[in-house]
């Protein structure tokens, strides 16, 4: 397979060459657990796992390794601001390990909606502490590092290549170039590896350490868990684009001042923003759209699922509400065809595997949509384009149904749409679904307003008002009724 990779570092298409045959080592930036993901979080997170199983139907055992910041991470990524967790934690009377867990637990529950399959590892921050203090004695012990107001930099100044990701040009690393806001930092790029003179005074989690009690900075924690569970060099690091300029360059710097080889990373891989309004998403501006609110919405997660691959993963991607009725509605069609070609077909074709490796190649004229369908996505991961081939496969109807579902079948293992499971479990929704999902809205409003979540507790009743349902809340229970 010719698999070409648009690499953030020397920023080109490269053919992609894993360190290791047969093997993959990727890494891709977790969510920091402070909030629920929003769907431009969750565009990030369907994009790795695009690439994950791309890679890992080409035949590569890929150990997909994602991070869950529960400490350090500050509303600036430059060490500047609020610290995330502590907010929420305050904000919502919460303690910032119950926050932590609740969030994590929502994370997972949105991935597995979207049908993203779970990484191989998943490590928590709060859980390697040891492995950071590890990491930040060897950066300290080949020089890069230094004290200043209790706390511990690194000093970007030592690190001759700091910025080549970023290409940030030298004058851009000085001293004096923007208004600066730490004046314990001797270049304006260094940043805090370890903090020791808390920044909050209700700094929740504190740990000892060589440099005294405190907690690391943000950056240090994805180096620490990558190095521990992919080794000292792996193949590929994935996040937002907008991670490239601060904490991806201070990752490398990190990183390779411990280990002193390079590229400690062969293939930076970063996906563009999903934008509203021409905007970026933020909770401030009201526009924080969650996947839950979709689905209150009278959405399906794979409607999501399905908006997101109509645009490549390197350009910005502009959500609206109509462009998700266009993918449900596009959705729906695709079922439907499915099904149709099922009931022609009789049967559904097993899953293609060793005992029939016939049919997953695709032998027959279906084989020219499955190379074409490869072929898009062999180049730079081209969802839209392997969308297309999809689709054209199924309207061909010179081809036969049985080879055409095993065909598309094969293409759903990297898309993800939940074709084989449309099928095999295809039945109409029934009352009582209704019913328990009504009961399964009203606990949640319930949990909501006691987490003081009124925004979201006011949005799952509008929700059901606008589906005709009317909820009565009694001193005990809420009742509902049809209008
Ligand atoms: P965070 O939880 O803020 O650390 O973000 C999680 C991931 O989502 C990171 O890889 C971010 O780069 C990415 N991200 C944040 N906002 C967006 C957005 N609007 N569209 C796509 N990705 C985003
Ligand atoms: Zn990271």
């Amino acid at each position: 397979m010719a698999f070409t990779l648009y690499n953030t570092l020397g920023r080109e298409l490269q053919a992609f060459k894993p360190i290791r045959e047969g093997k993959v080592g990727f890494y891709g930036c977790g969510p920091t657990v402070y909030d629920y993901a929003h769907i431009g979080n969750l565009r990030a997170y369907t994009v790795h796992d695009i690439l994950v199983r791309f890679l890992r139907r080409a035949g590569f055992e890929v150990t997909h390794v994602m991070n869950i910041t529960d400490v350090g991470h500050l509303s600036g990524d430059n060490d500047e601001g609020d610290d995330k967790m502590i907010k929420s934690a305050e904000e919502r009377g919460k303690s910032v390990l119950e926050i932590a867990d609740f969030y994590t637990k929502a994370f997972f529950l949105d991935t597995a909606r979207l049908n993203i399959q779970r990484p191989t590892v998943v490590c928590r921050a709060t859980e390697h502490i040891g492995d950071m203090i590890s990491l930040i004695r060897r950066i300290e012990e080949r020089g890069f590092t230094y004290s200043a107001g209790g706390n511990l930099y690194f000093d970007t100044a030592k690190f001759p290549s700091y910025g080549e990701l970023a290409l940030l040009r030298p004058d851009e690393l000085k001293h004096g170039a923007r208004v600066e806001v730490d004046e314990n930092k001797r270049n304006l790029t260094d940043f805090v590896l370890w903090f020791t003179k808390s920044k909050f005074e209700n700094q929740a989690l504190v740990w000892d350490s060589p440099w005294g009690r405190g907690y690391p900075g943000w950056h240090i924690e994805c180096s620490a868990m990558s190095l521990k569970y992919l080794g000292e060099q792996f193949d590929i690091h994935a996040g937002g684009i907008d991670h490239v300029s601060i904490h991806h360059t201070n990752e490398i710097a990190q990183s390779e001042a411990a280990t002193g080889k390079h590229p400690w990373v062969r293939y930076w891989f970063h996906n563009e923003f999903l934008v509203l309004n021409k905007g970026k998403m933020s909770k401030s501006a009201g526009d924080f759209l969650t996947l839950q609110s979709l689905i209150d919405s009278g959405y399906d997660p794979l409607d999501y699922r399905y908006f997101l691959l109509g645009g490549h993963y390197r350009s910005q991607l502009q959500f609206s509400w109509e462009g998700l009725l266009g993918a449900k509605n596009a959705r729906k069609s695709l079922l439907d065809r499915i099904k149709n070609l099922a009931e022609k077909a009789g049967q559904v074709p097993p899953p293609a595997g060793a005992e029939n490796p016939a049919e997953s190649a695709g032998g027959g004229h279906e084989g020219a949509y499955l190379d074409a369908f490869n072929r898009a996505l062999e180049e730079d991961l081209s969802t839209p384009r392997a969308l297309a081939e999809l689709w054209g496969l199924l309207r061909d109807n010179s081809l036969e149904s049985t080879a055409v579902l095993t065909a598309a079948f094969d293409m759903d293992q990297v898309l993800g749409l939940g074709l084989r499971e449309a099928v095999e479990t295809a039945r109409e929704k029934e009352p009582e679904d209704e019913v328990r999902e009504i009961e399964r809205l009203i606990a949640e409003r319930k949990e909501a307003k006691q987490a003081k979540d009124f925004t979201r507790a006011d949005s799952i009743r509008q929700a059901l008002k606008d589906r005709g349902i009317i909820l009565e809340d009694g001193p005990v229970e809420t009742k509902w009724r049809r209008l």
